[in-house]
């Protein structure tokens, strides 16, 4: 369906694509992963184009769509496109933000495009928000709405660039199983994304993007359990870390709260955080300051270790020494397993994993 060879892509000096080299086939669904910085959205965006590629070939059904005979609206029609942002009309209704493109561009009569739209809301499990506005919604909803806005303009393939990157965590899932429902109706996709789990189990096939060109690709199995190039491994394993030092008594408790817990809700559910957040307390008041906290979150088997390093000696929290009370002792001994200590050039330092439940 979609054959793109050899396309590139320049901001100024910046060599974005290099040599994007790709096929789509229809009912395919695509995810497409990589660092940030890499053209991931460069890459849909000149797809769709929304930016015009420097060199190279795209062609849709067989129709090269840089050159210049082709029909770039009806390509771009074919095309449907759901961004990190939603970019809904805020000044229509949800029922109008997906009449307005089939009436003024597909000719559709009104009572068409409304019945259609009312399908559609209620695919997405919104019917009932049909004569809303978008700023009555939640983040989750409106790109629900965005999704089915998409499709009320009958796409051959839609491209989602982060569609859940903006969502507050709780929202992530309403917004995936309308995307996971697209995937089973057999809609031909590529959806940059950053969430791994969803990525492995919607798609027929991965492509790693870095350096300017698709990587790596290949099955979810292939590219997740087993990729052979060293940036895909070293991206698939890689560990999100957090470094917090806490120099005196007088630190600043409540900003480090809100750094940790913003850190630590990019990857953990809401009620983890809290348990991490009360450890964390406890952890400070049974140390005492100077001492260096490290987050690390390990992506692919889904853990989060806790690192308190310090110059003084460290015991174990679950040792009866230090004055450590029962109640502190309870909650390290509820919230985490494994824990560990160790000494490296002077320093003392204690780790623990954080159990999942
Ligand atoms: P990704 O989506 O993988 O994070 P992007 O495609 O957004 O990456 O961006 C790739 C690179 O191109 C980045 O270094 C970014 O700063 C640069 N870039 C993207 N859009 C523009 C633009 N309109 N003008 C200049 N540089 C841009
Ligand atoms: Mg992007």
């Amino acid at each position: 369906m979609i054959n793109v060879s050899h396309m590139s892509k320049k901001y100024g000096d910046l060599e974005v694509l290099k040599d994007v080299n790709c096929q789509i086939r229809k009912g395919e669904v695509i995810s497409i992963i990589g660092p940030s910085g890499t053209g991931k959205s460069t890459f849909l965006r000149c797809l769709n184009l929304l930016e015009v590629p420097a060199g190279g070939s795209i062609e849709i059904d067989g129709v090269d769509i840089l050159s210049k005979e082709a029909n770039v609206p009806k390509l771009r029609q074919k095309m449907g496109m759901v961004f990190q942002s939603f970019n809904l009309y805020e000044h229509l209704s949800v029922l109008n933000n997906l009449t307005l493109g089939p009436i003024k561009l597909l000719g559709k009569s009104k009572d068409e495009a409304k019945r259609r739209g009312f399908e559609l809301l209620k695919m997405v499990g919104l019917e009932e928000k049909a004569d809303s506005y978008p700023d009555e919604l939640s983040g989750g909803q409106k790109q629900r709405i965005a999704i089915a806005r998409c499709l009320a303009m009958e796409p051959e393939i839609i491209l989602f660039d982060e569609p859940t990157s903006a969502l507050d965590p709780t929202m992530v899932s309403e917004v995936l199983s309308v995307i996971r429902r697209l995937a089973k109706d057999g809609m031909t996709m590529a959806i940059v994304t950053h969430e791994m789990e969803f990525a492995r189990n919607v798609s027929n096939r991965i492509f790693y993007m870095d350096e300017g060109v698709i990587y790596e690709e290949g099955s979810p199995e292939e590219i997740f359990q087993n990729p052979q190039k060293e940036k895909t491994k070293t991206f698939i394993n890689r560990i999100r870390s957090f470094h917090y030092d806490i120099n005196s008594d007088s630190f600043d408790f409540y900003g480090m709260n809100g750094e940790i817990k913003s850190f630590c809700e990019k990857y953990l559910s809401p009620k983890l955080v809290q348990k991490i957040l009360l450890l964390t307390e406890e952890l400070i008041a049974i140390y005492k300051p100077p001492m260096e906290l490290d987050f690390d979150y390990f992506e692919k088997i889904d853990k989060l270790i806790i690192k308190v390093t310090s110059i003084n000696e460290l015991p174990s929290p679950l040792e009866d020494k230090l004055g450590v009370d029962d109640i502190s002792r309870a909650i390290i001994n509820n919230f985490t397993e494994n824990i560990k200590e160790e000494c490296i050039n002077g320093k003392n330092s204690i780790s623990m994993e954080i159990k999942s439940i």
